[in-house]
């Protein structure tokens, strides 16, 4: 790689190109991985790793049968999994987005809620897919975390619109790991691992706005993470 720029890592998903283009834009050069191979191997290409949206996490993972709408992606858990281990113990900057979030929490010893709908009766539409860049609603960030610093600059006030295109969320915290935002149904919106240079999860779709720029400014923090960091194998 004969770029300056740092390397990010993005696992193959059905809408790549999004992530692609918000990491393009924040500076960094993403490179596409497919889960195929060794894991730890293909950390050593990249500076961060950007853990990107998909169906649901095994149950089996965090010691649960699988509710009725649960739709595993075994080839990805099996990739992805290890993969956040090893970043997360390396201290390589970890972004997770959406199905990202739940892998994050779940590689670190936490569990999911399965179903949304069958067990938070606000009727908060979690669940909304078009289009992509629907605000669907709110979230209140945690002062003090890396989220809010990340978000300053578009959010004076402690909340933040954010779309919303899931049925599951992260259930127990991993340990190590802190809740950085919640929805006003008590549904865990993002969490972050403090002892990290840069290990943030959202359960929101932040790479649909690349056209208006909302979240550029927490892009931009997991990018000037990764370029600190510099954690690459150069051949
Ligand atoms: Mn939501």
């Amino acid at each position: 790689m004969s770029s300056d720029k740092p390397v990010i890592g993005i696992p193959r998903c059905s809408r790549v190109d999004d992530y692609v283009e918000s990491v393009k834009r924040a500076g960094g050069e993403p490179v596409v991985l497919d889960a195929t191979g060794d894991p730890a191997r293909s950390l050593d290409r990249v500076d961060a790793l950007l853990l990107t949206g998909g169906l649901d996490v095994d149950p089996a993972l965090y010691g649960e049968t699988p509710h009725a709408t649960t739709e595993v992606d075994a080839d990805r858990d099996g990739f992805e999994i290890p993969l956040s281990r090893e970043a997360v113990a390396r201290d390589m900057p970890v972004f997770g987005i959406c199905r990202g979030v739940q892998v994050l929490n779940v590689a670190a010893g936490g569990t999911l809620v399965q179903d949304i709908p069958s067990t938070v009766t606000s009727g908060l539409p979690h669940s909304i897919d078009v289009p992509k860049d629907h605000v669907a609603h709110a979230v209140r960030v945690t002062p003090g975390t890396r989220l809010a610093s990340a978000l300053g600059s578009s959010t004076p006030s402690e909340t933040c619109s954010v779309n919303s295109r899931h049925h599951q969320a992260v259930g127990q915290v991993a340990p190590s790991f802190v809740v950085s935002a919640v929805s006003e149904d008590g549904v865990v919106e993002a969490i972050e691992r403090p002892a990290s240079a840069f290990c943030v999860g959202v359960q929101w779709h932040p790479e649909n706005f690349w056209r208006t720029g909302e979240f550029a400014g927490l892009f931009a923090e997991f990018v000037a993470a990764a370029s600190r960091q510099r954690t690459r194998v150069d051949d």
